[in-house]
């Protein structure tokens, strides 16, 4: 089977260097496991920090070993009383063409009527970060507004339509005018911003938001998030999900950059990892799976034809090469 490795340790913007492809032999079947052929590959901006060796939530990849992430796979082989043959199945897997894997590492998935890819994106992990952080940390209220960063990502499209039911106004920045469109037409932003055209994002911030801002959802950091921050109103929250733009910096600014502005506003800017709502997810998969079925929050997703793809669609993420959820099918 083939797989892809983590090469090197990428210092700044990553290439294709930091990943190899190698073919390994699978180790025989032993009881309690199954053989899994990946179908949907997850690529997503946290990969970037465990290619790092810095300590953070999550341990680093290993250089020589497979790079692993969110995978839906289906059975090839059971020897465990919990999977049948066909069953498809989410866990944190390598990237290889197939694997054995421990049974009680998975989770059965494909019984409900949504595209099995959703398991990866908005009844997934960025799903679950959308919705916790900013119900739980946002405390959205009707008529209040919010805007979100990376709004036309994973993460951001569902943050959008949940403040919408929330009845909050909603402003969305993201990096071409063709996102911008799709988060209007599609998705019901008010609003939205091209960060990378729009030239002063204090003013442009302003303009978009003539009441000012409530909540900030961020998942970028950054220059576009102190544009932002610049026109937050009294008792502001921030929900601090990702720092996109600084991901790849050699050099990482210090300290939170707008300080008097949070400070005098009485801001509430509060980091969160998913997976600090572990105990909760049942609830935000159902609340998703509800609003899903309503036809309130929808989805889309950016898929990339082949298992040789997946470094290069982990790439992608950082100049922007997706809408919505980027997924590898096999
Ligand atoms: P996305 O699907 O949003 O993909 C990344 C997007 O980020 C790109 O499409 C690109 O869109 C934008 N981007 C890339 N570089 C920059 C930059 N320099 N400045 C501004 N925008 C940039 O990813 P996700 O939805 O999966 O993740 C969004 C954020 O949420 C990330 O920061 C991620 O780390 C974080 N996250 C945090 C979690 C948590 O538990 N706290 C869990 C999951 C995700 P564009 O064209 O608009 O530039």
């Amino acid at each position: 089977v083939k797989q892809i490795i983590l090469a090197e340790r990428p210092k700044g913007e990553p290439n294709k260097e930091a990943f190899k492809m190698e073919e390994r032999e699978l180790p025989e079947l032993k009881d309690g496991e199954v053989l899994l052929t990946g179908k949907f590959y997850s690529v997503d901006p946290y990969m970037r920090g465990r290619m790092s060796d810095s300590k953070s939530y999550v341990a680093p990849f290993e250089v020589g070993e497979p790079i692993s992430g969110g995978v839906v796979a289906q059975v090839e082989e059971s020897k465990s009383s919990d999977f049948a043959k066909g069953d498809y199945v989410i866990g944190n897997l390598p990237w290889a063409t197939q694997t054995v894997a421990e049974a009680k590492e998975l989770r059965k998935v494909g019984e409900e009527d949504v595209p099995l890819h959703y398991y990866l994106g908005v009844l997934g992990m960025p799903g679950l970060t959308a919705y916790f952080g900013l119900m739980d940390i946002g405390q959205p209220k009707e008529g209040e507004t919010v805007v979100v960063s990376g709004a036309a990502g994973a993460v951001g499209l569902v943050v959008g339509q949940i403040a919408k039911i929330q009845g909050c106004k909603v402003v969305g920045i993201a990096g071409s005018d063709e996102k911008i469109e799709m988060l209007k037409s599609e998705f019901g932003y008010d609003e939205g911003i091209n960060y990378k055209t729009a030239g002063n994002m204090q003013e442009a911030v302003k303009k978009a938001c003539p009441d000012g801002v409530d909540i900030y959802y961020d998942n970028v950091g950054g220059e576009v998030s102190d544009g932002v921050i610049m026109n937050l109103n009294f008792h502001a929250r921030i929900p601090l999900c990702g720092q996109i733009s600084l991901y790849n910096s050699k050099e990482t600014p210090t300290g939170p950059r707008i300080q008097p502005m949070l400070l005098t506003r009485s801001v509430l800017m509060k980091g969160f990892i998913v997976s600090n709502y572990q105990d909760k997810f049942p609830e935000g998969m159902r609340k998703l799976g509800q609003w899903i079925r309503e036809g309130n929050v929808k989805f889309t997703e950016t898929i990339v034809e082949g298992f040789d793809k997946l470094p290069e669609a982990f790439l992608g993420l950082f100049s922007g090469k997706n809408q919505g959820k980027m997924i590898v099918q096999a």
